[in-house]
């Protein structure tokens, strides 16, 4: 696994990885929704070096050809520009359905739309699942548990989601692929698999997406106060993306078919995250230097208090927990985040 982890970095690093060579038998199509996406595109990675045929489909909403264009050409690989509101045709083995706005700026910049994705998006691929008898993996979250009144979430909790306000058209969207997923699973005998995933960082997110990772590390690095919504005691728990893709694919190949909570629990709040990200960015700038100071601005509609995921199922069901700490997969972001400066100019 640090081989592919190391490869994974690699790639970020413009160099060419290795891919497996597997036989026929082992050798599995597999679509991945929002291929393009943050997540999306590390998981085409490992399924590309891990040496599956990979269909990535993406509408590039928010998803950047950059995020794969290192396997373009590649004969394992294909890109179908689509929108998964619209059905679609393919012959595949395993779908890993994740296209979907994640950020609430852009999730919320055409509410109908997201509902349309998170409902008729989902709907197509479990009508494809259906059809060519795929497994299908639903890139769930934790915002289904909404702002929550059990504290850590258990994937029994069912929730406390306001459905009229800013943030519904995310949190409804997937309540719904949820329940969606389950209801072709009883009627029809379709198999799968929902993956509830709390808040991920890493290489490759937005610069632009409002997030709290993203907006604190370019704050930092461009000296830039570092804007909290609120007092900052809010909480959040972040996993580095590539435990993610660890328990992703875990999951897609395992027999548990209820929904699995994916995430780290090591819990923040958002004042001791912003204090952590300026002393790391100061650690790592070449001028080991950082100004910026944090401000409070108003908090936002609906922001939930406090999210910590209770991993005890996946690590039983899956034999899955995060490996990477929070601190080690902040300087891979910042490294991403500094080189993204110094060639795009970010
Ligand atoms: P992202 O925005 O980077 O990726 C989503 C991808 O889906 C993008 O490439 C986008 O262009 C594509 N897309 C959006 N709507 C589409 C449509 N209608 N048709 C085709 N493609 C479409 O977000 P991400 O962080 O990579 O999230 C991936 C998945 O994981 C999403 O389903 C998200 O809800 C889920 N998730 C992410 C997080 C997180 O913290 N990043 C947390 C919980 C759940
Ligand atoms: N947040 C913040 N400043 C920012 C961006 C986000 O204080 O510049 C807060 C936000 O209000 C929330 C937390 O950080 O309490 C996580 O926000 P994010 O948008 O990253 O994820 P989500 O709210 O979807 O968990």
């Amino acid at each position: 696994n640090n081989g592919i982890t190391e490869s994974l970095l690699a790639i970020d690093s413009g160099r060419y990885p290795n891919v497996r060579r597997l036989s026929p038998f082992a050798k599995k199509r597999i679509l991945v929704t929002g291929g393009a996406g943050f997540v999306g595109s590390h998981l085409v990675d490992r399924l590309m070096l891990m040496g599956h045929d990979v269909i990535c489909v993406d509408n590039f909403f928010t998803g950047q050809k950059a995020n794969i264009v290192h396997w373009m050409g590649h004969p394992n690989f294909e890109l179908i520009r689509h929108d998964v509101v619209d059905s679609l045709l393919v012959e595949v083995d395993q779908i890993y359905h994740l296209a979907c706005p994640a950020s609430p700026v852009h999730y919320q910049s055409n509410p109908v739309k997201t509902l349309k994705t998170g409902f008729f998006g989902t709907y197509n691929m479990l009508g494809l699942a259906k059809r060519v008898k795929a497994r299908i993996l639903i890139a769930s979250t934790s915002e289904i548990y909404g702002d929550p009144e059990e504290h850590p979430q258990k994937e029994t909790y069912w929730g406390n989601v306001n459905p009229i306000g800013p943030r519904a058209c995310y949190d409804e969207g997937k309540r719904v692929a949820e329940t969606l997923a389950y209801s072709y699973e009883k009627q029809d005998g379709v198999d799968v698999r929902v993956a509830r995933i709390f808040n991920t960082f890493g290489p490759r997110m937005n610069w632009n997406d409002g997030r709290v990772v993203s907006n604190f590390i370019l704050q930092a690095l461009k000296d830039e106060n570092l804007t909290i919504y609120g007092d900052g005691q809010s909480t959040r728990s972040f996993q580095f993306v590539l435990d993610l893709i660890d328990g992703l694919i875990k999951l897609m190949n395992s027999d548990y078919s209820g929904p699995v909570n994916l995430g780290n629990s090591e819990e923040y709040t958002v004042k001791d995250f912003a204090e952590k990200i300026i002393k790391l960015v100061k650690e790592q700038r070449e001028d080991q230097k950082c100004t910026s100071e944090i401000i409070m601005l108003p908090g936002l509609e609906d922001d939930p208090h406090r999210r910590r995921p209770d991993t005890s199922l996946a690590k039983k069901e899956l034999g899955w927990q995060p490996k990477w700490s929070v601190e080690d997969g902040l300087k891979e972001t910042i490294g991403y985040f500094q080189r993204q400066i110094k060639f795009f100019g970010v």
